[in-house]
């Protein structure tokens, strides 16, 4: 047993960097911490130790933890420098090298993390603890909040797919959760500390329960039969995944918020299998169909890459017209970067730099247009909103359950409130939609 006591007021500073699922652990790993004695350095004040959760999606992504952690290092010049996430797997020894960082741990250590500040020594040369990403099988549900009233909970780790563009599965190994009651317990008690709206988050979220029998749908309806007023929302789910049934399902629950978000990566047929990607575009053309034809308010959003290995103009032009024909509401956009040790680089044919901006300008355009067509076909509609803290100058604002951003006159007794409101026109900046009054 450790002697845990050493870490009584010891002060923690935390940065995450990159997606939703690094907060919830960031903030599962800030629980630890905090139930052995650490509290949270305020703002000013000299941490003790330092954790660093870092994203490794892009090169720019891996420049910007060495940023954050040579920042943290002038910041709190004594303390402890943790580094962990997916650049810590992937470049430990890389980021042994920087300045200041004492202990780098890996996928699998990451929630391990107060036996290895027991045993750290401080003026030897950084420590690195990382398992082989193949041996990984650590899971941890957990749940942060993000500083306005949703919560993000984990339900899944690691991808099985290896599409050829994307290093996540050797950052975050295989696919693995929790089993539903463990992952409703995580639910529960987000809802007991006050939660209104739990988006559900993962590396393929479609996958969960594989590994013991349990499949996503059996965890969507088990958040459905959760007794209280929360809303949950699917986040991004594998268009192969989004199972027809679960589809029917959301159309008539009582929980689960029309609001789907599918990766589509490329419109055409040609690209999808460069990418390795395991459906074609006639596949993901039907599930937009089917989620419209039976919740034609749908709030769908649809993240593509552009400018990978292969992608030729005229490949990029049919991608194009192909989303322009989707009744979509909006679209994340990526812009290609190579990433060593992935099979995309193996493709000759490459776009140059300048052309992949030009192109992800392109579809930025025609995701504005998207959006706006869909705010103005809600106009004059009547939903339940939920109110946020975060102000916008005089006003609040808040989300309808078909994820439409509406905005009203701040008032704090209604943050993190439900109201029904109808949906009037656009605000002033053309960000939202006010309130009919
Ligand atoms: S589905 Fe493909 S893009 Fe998504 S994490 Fe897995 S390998 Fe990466």
């Amino acid at each position: 047993m450790i002697d845990t006591t050493v870490f009584h007021n010891k002060k923690v500073a935390f940065h995450t960097l990159g997606c939703k699922l690094n907060f919830a652990e960031t903030s599962a790993i800030g629980k630890k911490m905090s139930d052995e004695g650490f509290v949270k350095a305020r703002a000013g004040e000299q941490a003790d130790v330092c954790v660093i959760n870092t994203c490794s999606v892009t090169d720019t992504a891996d420049r910007k933890c060495r940023q954050a952690i040579s920042k943290l290092n002038r910041l709190h010049p004594n303390a402890i420098m943790v580094v962990t996430g997916c650049y810590a797997q992937l470049k430990p020894d890389e980021i042994s090298k920087i300045e200041g960082v004492d202990l780098v741990l890996g996928a699998n250590e990451k929630f391990s993390i107060l036996e290895y500040l027991h045993n750290i020594e401080t003026d030897a040369p950084a420590e690195v603890h990382t398992t082989k990403i193949n041996k990984i099988k650590e899971f941890e549900p957990s749940c942060s909040r993000d500083d306005r009233t949703r919560y993000f909970l984990k339900v899944q780790d690691g991808c099985d797919y290896y599409c050829t563009y994307c290093t996540i599965p050797f950052a975050r190994g295989r696919s693995r959760s929790a089993n539903i009651e463990q992952t409703v317990q995580k639910a529960l008690e987000a809802i007991e500390a006050g939660a209104k709206e739990i988006v559900l988050t993962g590396v393929n979220i479609g996958d969960f329960g594989k590994l013991n029998g349990e499949s996503f749908f059996d965890l969507v309806k088990a958040f459905d039969a959760i007794e209280s007023d929360v809303r949950f929302r699917i986040s991004s789910i594998e268009p192969n995944l989004l199972t027809d049934e679960i589809i029917d399902y959301v159309a008539t629950s009582k929980h689960i918020m029309p609001h789907f978000h599918i990766p589509l990566q490329s419109g055409t047929n040609e690209v999808l299998q460069l990418m390795k990607r395991k459906y074609n575009r006639e596949l993901f053309e039907h599930k937009v169909q089917k989620i419209k034809s039976l919740m034609p308010d749908a709030f769908i959003g649809v993240d593509v890459i552009v400018g990978v290995r292969g992608e030729t103009a005229e490949l990029f032009e049919e991608s194009c017209r192909f989303i322009e024909s989707l009744d979509i509401s909006q679209l994340h956009v990526f812009t290609y970067s190579e990433r060593a040790g992935t099979k995309m680089l193996d493709i000759e044919q490459n776009t140059p730099i300048a052309e992949r901006k030009k192109r992800s300008d392109i579809l930025h355009l025609l995701s504005d247009k998207k959006t706006k067509a869909f705010y103005e076909s809600q106009t004059g509609k009547t939903y339940p909103v939920l109110w946020e803290s975060r102000h916008n100058g005089e006003n609040m604002v808040g989300f309808t359950t078909n994820y439409v951003k509406a905005e009203r006159t701040y008032d704090k007794n209604r943050v993190n409130a439900v109201e029904m409101i109808t949906l009037g026109g656009w605000n002033d900046e053309k960000s939202a939609l006010e309130i009919e009054k």
